[in-house]
């Protein structure tokens, strides 16, 4: 028997060290390359914001093979050379597989296990679709108690436990509870906070916590059993972005969004930057082009379930795509 977090961090350990998981899902960086484009801009503005610190270190959380930072690399240096010169890469990633991959689209980075190795200096941090991977714990309201959900043998079990912190749901409801998502909001907001620097966080979710069981399996595209074999398939749950902005607040940093992820893009220029790539390119490829951008902005597709959410030093201004 092992704890839900447990299980899902063994799950995903196995999962992505030892499958493609792009065979069963895809992501904004693999649907178009303007996604990590104008995740790069705006790294650049936010540097500029910051003051062009010499080197800033530009960072990334889970970044799979690699897509969104080769766009975002290639997008700067057609027209920010001062800050391509400045960076300084280094990728948070824990499978040797993807860190392959990675190592293929990005050569110059230097690779770490977790954000705590990240050496210190002045920051701007990406993460697309990283925290949703992390472990989560749910509990279920039984009457005037709680219980814990842990696995046993493909199957969720009970135990009785203590009221999951300022937790109130009906009866039968499951609270979720993303403690290492917590952990990496409040490492990055007391980084950015000593350091200076912002982190730009997009992943799904609501953007008030809510009781509910987000937690799910792809395999093939298609939803699975979550507890079946671990390792088979991807685990992933909601991002509680009203926690991970409380954490980040409570440590002093300044918090942006969440904004609906078609918003945000929709703000950086998505329709204009795909309009004129789309222009150079044959008909079908530039229809599939607009097409791509439409995925990520419209709401009842990518556009409203995700979020993007900024964690800045508080003297920087409101950074892009945040305006009110
Ligand atoms: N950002 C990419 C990949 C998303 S999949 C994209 O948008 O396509 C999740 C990524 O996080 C993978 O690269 C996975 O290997 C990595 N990952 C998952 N758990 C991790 C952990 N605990 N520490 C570091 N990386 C992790």
């Amino acid at each position: 028997m092992e704890r839900l977090d447990a299980f899902m961090a063994r799950a995903n350990a196995a999962y992505y060290a030892t499958r493609d998981p792009y065979a069963d899902f895809t992501t904004s960086p693999e649907i178009t390359q303007v996604f990590g484009e104008l995740l790069g801009l705006w790294s650049a503005v936010t540097w500029e914001a910051m003051g062009r610190p010499d080197p800033v270190l530009l960072v990334e959380c889970g970044p799979g093979r690699g897509t969104l930072m080769a766009d975002a690399l290639r997008a700067i240096g057609g027209v920010a050379a001062p800050f391509a010169a400045a960076l300084r890469l280094h990728l948070v990633e824990t499978s040797p597989r993807l860190r392959a991959l990675q190592a293929e689209r990005v050569p110059d980075a230097t690779w770490h296990d977790a954000l705590e190795a990240v050496p210190p200096g002045p920051v701007l941090l990406l993460a697309n679709e990283f925290l949703d991977a992390l472990p989560i714990r749910q509990f279920v309201r039984r009457g005037d108690d709680w219980a814990e959900r842990f696995v046993d043998g493909g199957a969720f079990v009970e135990r009785p436990a203590a009221a999951p912190e300022g937790a109130d749901a009906e009866d039968g409801a499951v609270v979720e509870l993303c403690e290492p998502a917590c952990d990496v909001a409040g490492h990055i907001a007391r980084r950015v906070l000593r350091d200076g620097g912002a982190a730009l966080i997009l992943d799904y979710g609501p953007a008030e916590s809510a009781p509910g069981d987000s937690l799910q399996a792809l395999h093939a595209g298609r939803p699975a059993n979550p507890l079946a074999e671990a390792g088979s398939a991807d685990l992933t749950a909601h991002v509680d972005f009203a926690a991970l902005a409380r954490v980040a607040r409570d440590v002093g940093a300044t918090v942006h969004g969440p904004a609906p992820q078609g918003l945000f893009l929709t703000r950086l220029g998505l329709f204009q930057r795909t309009g004129r790539l789309a222009r150079t390119q044959p008909p079908a490829r530039a229809a599939a082009l607009v097409q791509a951008a439409q995925r990520l902005a419209e709401p009842d597709r990518m556009g409203r379930l995700f979020k993007a959410l900024a964690v800045c030093h508080p003297g920087l201004p409101c950074p892009a795509g945040f305006e009110p």
